[in-house]
């Protein structure tokens, strides 16, 4: 963990990664990093999604930034693992219900493609190139035990909002509108 990291600064650590590398390409999609991430987060906003769901819409790809392997490239050939990355970096800060959405939201696309027939016909290119990467649709074991997490509801509803997160044409808030919910958050998981 970043030590200089606290409940009081992490929001700002948060907005300044947004600024200083929020215009970064998304995967190859037609949205930079931090349109991506916004748009996932609006969709949950729009859907009335409490704020725990928003803010892990919100965070879920922070592990891009903060991985020691670096950023995602088309040109990988083995998986980065920014899910753990964005898991570990926020799991001081905020509650369990963020933190499985951000840990599992790669996940959550193997289980789709294994459980709904029509998931995968609904990936960009670069989701399934990456899916590849990331193991292919899970076993029937697979399913099984994912099934077990008791957030299972809400990390399908982030992963759906990240798949939805990627259109070119869709204007949203700025990080700045969900600075104060986020805080919130972490204020209530850090008793501060
Ligand atoms: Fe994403």
């Amino acid at each position: 963990m970043n030590p200089k990291l606290t409940p009081a600064t992490f929001v700002a650590f948060v907005a300044d990664i947004f600024a200083r590398r929020g215009d970064e390409e998304y995967l190859g999609e037609p949205v930079t990093m931090s349109q991506h991430m916004l748009q996932a987060a609006r969709f949950a906003e729009q859907a009335k999604q409490p704020d725990e769901v928003i803010v892990a819409a919100l965070l879920h790809d922070i592990g891009h930034f903060t991985s020691e392997f670096g950023t995602y490239s088309p040109d990988d050939t083995e998986d980065r693992h920014h899910e753990d990355a964005g898991g570990d970096l926020l799991a001081p800060f905020l509650p369990p219900r963020v933190t499985e959405c951000v840990r599992h939201h790669v996940a959550a696309k193997r289980y789709l493609c294994a459980t709904r027939p029509d998931y995968f016909s609904k990936l960009s290119p670069a989701s399934v190139h990456t899916l590849s990467l990331q193991g292919g649709p899970m076993s029937a074991d697979e399913v099984a035990a994912f099934e077990r997490n008791p957030y299972l509801q809400d990390i399908i509803k982030v992963r759906v909002y990240d798949e939805s997160g990627k259109r070119a044409d869709m204007q949203t808030p700025p990080f700045a509108h969900y600075a104060e919910m986020i805080q919130a958050v972490v204020d209530r998981h850090c008793g501060g």
